[in-house]
């Protein structure tokens, strides 16, 4: 289970999470949509510990307090975040990542060849060239194969809790499927896996079938229903619900 209570968020005296509640029971993929610069990008940066932010509130993940926790700790939980605008990392390749953090798991014993062979293997499912492989991170990659060597990482790493930010930023609409073909077979062949999809575009719900659809807005989420709400923002845009008659929504209005 993960559960997000009462989380706020502010950073050099903005507040940009305010009370933010979110359950997530294993084996579920939720969404939470919102327009640009309302703080999606901020929660995710939050869960995993990125430096510079002031927090208040629990986001609990197998009965631990992910905020009390450093990033390295929070990975090796089994949270991967897929970043938005996944960084370069010179001087470190895929494969010297991959291998290090998979040994830090297993305490030392790491099978090399049945390694190399699952990095080729999920290289060739996501289209991607396996010259990545022992490439530096993410260095001389387009936007697309960034994404695609996040998929590399979450392959190998086998996270428990994805949480995908803007997975389609950057991505063309072949590359946007392969992606998400990809999430959607690692989400089967590991169904207690849960999703949490950022997102302020609907596409990638197409591939991605959510179970429950939060709309988050002024730092909560004012909305919370099935696959149908997220047809409706397609149809009406966020205003509608920012300025809808629902009594959650009123609270937001009136601040
Ligand atoms: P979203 O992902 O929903 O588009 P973000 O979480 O990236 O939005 O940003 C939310 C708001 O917080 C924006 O107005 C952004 O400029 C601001 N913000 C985020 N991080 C910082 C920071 N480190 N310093 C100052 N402002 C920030
Ligand atoms: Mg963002």
């Amino acid at each position: 289970m993960f559960k997000i209570n009462n989380l706020n968020v502010s950073v050099n005296d903005k507040n940009i999470l305010n009370n933010l509640n979110v359950e997530l029971p294993d084996g579920q993929i939720h969404v939470i949509m919102g327009k640009n610069g309302i703080g999606k990008s901020t929660l995710c940066k939050v869960i995993m510990n990125y430096p510079g932010y002031t927090k208040k509130g629990n986001i609990v993940f197998n009965n631990k307090d992910l905020l009390k926790m450093s990033t390295y700790e929070i990975a090796k939980e089994g949270v991967m975040l897929i970043s938005q605008n996944p960084v370069s990392i010179e001087g470190v390749s895929n494969a010297e990542a991959l291998r290090t953090a998979l040994k830090e798991r297993n305490e030392g014993t790491l099978d090399i060849f049945k390694f190399n062979k699952e990095m080729e293997e999920i290289c060739d499912k996501l289209a991607l060239d396996r010259s990545f492989i022992h490439k530096d991170i993410n260095v001389g990659a387009s936007g697309g194969e960034r994404k695609k060597i996040e998929l590399l990482h979450m392959g190998i790493l086998k996270p428990k809790f994805i949480i995908l930010d803007e997975l389609d930023s950057g991505l063309d609409v072949d590359s946007l499927r392969i992606t998400s073909e990809n999430i959607k077979k690692y989400k089967a062949e590991n169904p207690s896996t849960s999703i949490l999809i950022i997102t302020h575009h609907p596409k990638i719900l197409e591939y991605l079938h959510p179970d429950y659809v939060h709309i988050m807005n002024n730092g909560k989420i004012i909305k919370t229903g099935n696959y149908d709400l997220a047809m409706e923002v397609e149809k009406n845009g966020y205003n509608y619900f920012k300025d809808s008659n629902n009594d959650i929504t009123k609270e937001v209005t009136n601040e």
